[in-house]
């Protein structure tokens, strides 16, 4: 197909990653009558359990992913530590969106915090860290707490550590694997904000109204949308991501993760280049969701204006509490959604329940 031909109903959407951001991409693209294919290594994951089409095999497999390529009308990615030569050896025979330049710094913390500040936009004040001798100097640089996060792989606060004292900076480089990291400031935040913008192949842009983060161990736990007492910094928030999807040239779905400082600064903290969790409200609470939109996208559709229905919070099932689905489910005021994933391990997200609060 050529990248400017609309997809009808029927197109296939191929899908690398089988977590539940695919599982929900798929249900919105059935929603509009488009088939999904998964590829991923995992049997029985949460995407192909809503879809009938799945190629089980490693990224690094060119015989199954050119094949999946054939089986397919476009590609898009549920997680961005797919790896960047199978986004691009894909790219060279079907459209894929986001294209790989855009994961390629989406998926690298270095390469994302200078694209942001080239930007313009302010990220935490950070260093480089090739090798454990430097770190005691650079954390007395920065001055003061810092977090040290290893720059490709990480998620959920995985790969990082917090350094109080120089003297800490040892335990704290085995602690993220002793590789190539990123040294940055703590901020003082006073609260966690995302946005979610949604460009399509014209160009167009939407954003969704910025939300607040609260995260227990790393992990997001609740989001409340839109993010309440941010009014004043609204429009800035959803301005940094617009700028920033255009500067990727992408098309599909972007969050960015920011952080709300004491001093009333907004600065980036990570970009993901697909639906996040901080979007889940928008099912419920959107007349398009990040999911719908998404796909709108991927087909060759304009993306469509949110459409918010008001407020939104949305908690995450975090391990054993996804057990408690009946009693969550016996409130008709809360939309359950679960993953369909086996092993509840704790700390794994198993699903999520939003209310509409008006
Ligand atoms: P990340 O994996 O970069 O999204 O970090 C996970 C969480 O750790 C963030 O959502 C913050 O709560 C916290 N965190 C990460 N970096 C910093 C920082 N530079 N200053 C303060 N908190 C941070």
């Amino acid at each position: 197909m050529s990248s400017t031909d609309l997809l009808a109903p029927g197109a296939v959407i191929g899908i690398l990653g089988g977590g539940q951001l695919g599982r929900m991409t798929a249900l919105a693209a059935a929603a509009m009558g488009y088939r999904c294919h998964i590829f991923c290594p995992d049997a029985d994951a949460p995407a192909s359990q809503v879809t009938d089409r799945t190629t089980l095999a490693d990224y690094g497999d060119r015989d199954a992913l050119d094949a999946f390529a054939r089986a397919v009308d476009v590609v898009t990615y549920e997680f961005e530590n797919i790896p960047c030569d199978t986004v691009a050896h894909l790219a060279g025979q079907v459209p894929v969106h986001p294209g790989p330049g855009a994961l390629a710094v989406c998926q690298d913390r270095l390469a994302e915090k200078v694209f942001v500040n080239c930007l313009g936009i302010g990220t935490a004040d950070f260093r480089v860290v090739p090798d454990p001798s430097v770190l005691p100097a650079l954390v007395e640089q920065l001055e003061g707490p810092c977090v040290l996060k290893a720059n490709t792989m990480g998620y959920d606060g995985k790969g990082q550590a917090l350094i109080r004292h120089p003297h800490e900076a040892d335990d704290a480089w085995l602690a993220v694997g002793a590789r190539l990291c990123v040294l940055e400031k703590f901020v003082a935040f006073e609260c966690e904000v995302s946005v979610i913008a949604a460009r399509d192949r014209t160009g167009r842009v939407v954003c969704y109204p910025a939300v607040e983060n609260r995260h227990e161990n790393h992990i997001l736990k609740h989001t409340l949308a839109p993010a309440p007492d941010f009014e004043d910094r609204q429009e800035a928030a959803q301005a940094i991501a617009v700028r920033l999807i255009e500067g990727l040239d992408m098309v599909g779905v972007l969050a960015v993760e920011m952080f709300a400082t004491t001093d009333g600064r907004l600065l980036v903290n990570e970009l993901a280049p697909r639906p996040h969790n901080s979007g889940h409200w928008t099912i419920e609470g959107c007349r398009v969701s990040q999911f719908t939109n998404l796909v709108r996208a991927l087909v060759g559709l304009p993306v469509a204006d949110p459409g918010v229905r008001g407020r939104a919070e949305m908690v995450n099932l975090l391990g054993a509490e996804a057990d408690e689905w009946a009693a969550l489910a016996a409130d008709p005021g809360a939309s359950v959604h679960l993953y369909g994933k086996a092993a509840a391990r704790p700390g794994r997200k198993m699903g999520h329940v939003t209310r509409l609060l008006t």
